[in-house]
């Protein structure tokens, strides 16, 4: 890899979504190499069936002889509510005094997934905080962005002591190219992985929780109420925060109203409807999940930026 170096270990960064639990069941299967470990950074407020899909894949990764690490900063929803603890900006959609339309920032992200991926990394390496890693020592680290998400790959990490890699796209294979080979291989469904409350779900999510998951849905109705002025420690929120694009409370947002989004995604390509037909699937809701290294429904963890900015996302 880069500079012509080896890779001291290979890790697999494991966001439990349909990307990259494909990419660990190929190492599981042979199709891939097996990297040293793979790594699931958990905000500890994912939907039950995220927690039971990761511990059924543990179990193929263990006898695979890939052990999975689950490491963590704490509980998002706890430290969000909690007002001793220090505010962690999550994406909001803000009202501001005036009026107008703001997001908050996406740090959540940076503070409960990618850095306790690095801390374990460096861990991994044999040079945990505050040991400085020597050069060229380094790891590989798997990203499970596919062939279609092209536009969300970097090319680092912004450390040195861990570099991209990117299976999928050196396959070829698209998210849906993903879905097929699970259904292949008996995994017919894959839970999105992202917070149960985040405010990056689509109307099709919050459906899901309403609908199916209807403690899930009252958790999150909750939450979504007492976020109004903030929640944690820190500078208090300058207009108001909610869940939904709509900026209404979550038990009386249009959750019902399908997306231009979603319709898109009901679209598809003629080619891709035909595969999924042959493999006996449709695709059925929006793909958003979050990554630690770009999220696939807003902006990528480290662009997020300070405050609030301007909400260009579709209501
Ligand atoms: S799923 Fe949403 S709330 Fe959770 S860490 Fe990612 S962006 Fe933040």
């Amino acid at each position: 890899m880069g500079e012509g170096r080896r890779a001291t270990l290979t890790v697999l960064s494991l966001g439990a979504g349909v990307q990259s639990t494909a990419l660990a069941l190929m190492a599981c299967t042979g199709e891939l190499p097996a990297p040293d470990a793979a790594i699931f950074a958990d905000t500890g407020w994912e939907p039950r069936r995220v927690y039971e899909h990761l511990d059924r894949l543990e179990h193929n990764l263990a006898e695979a002889g890939i052990p999975l690490y689950r490491v963590s900063a704490g509980n998002l929803r706890d430290d969000a509510l909690d007002p001793s603890h220090r505010y962690c900006s999550v994406p909001y959609f803000i009202r501001n005094p005036d009026g107008s339309d703001g997001m908050g920032r996406r740090q959540c992200t940076a503070e409960y997934k990618l850095t306790p991926i690095k801390a374990k990394v460096r861990e991994l390496l044999g040079y945990p905080h505050p040991k400085r890693v020597p050069r060229g020592v380094f790891a590989e680290q798997w990203i499970g962005f596919s062939a279609d998400e092209i536009g969300r790959v970097r090319d680092t990490l912004d450390v040195q002591y861990a570099r991209p890699r990117h299976p999928l796209l050196e396959l070829g294979m698209s998210r849906k190219d993903c879905v097929r080979w699970l259904r292949v291989h008996g995994w017919t469904t894959v839970a999105k992985s992202a917070c149960k409350g985040c405010p990056f779900h689509g109307n099709a999510q919050w459906r899901d929780l309403r609908d199916n998951h209807p403690d899930e849905w009252a958790e999150v109705v909750e939450f979504d109420r007492r976020i109004r002025k903030g929640g944690a420690r820190g500078t208090p929120l300058d207009g108001e925060a909610f869940l939904h694009r709509s900026r209404l409370p979550l038990d009386i947002a249009p959750i019902d109203r399908v997306t231009r989004r979603e319709w898109a995604d009901r679209q598809g390509d003629l080619l891709d409807l035909i595969a999924d037909a042959e493999a006996g699937l449709l695709e059925d809701g929006d793909p958003d999940g979050c990554s630690p290294y770009g999220c696939r429904s807003g902006t990528a963890a480290a662009e997020a930026r300070e405050h609030t900015v301007p909400d260009r996302r579709a209501a």
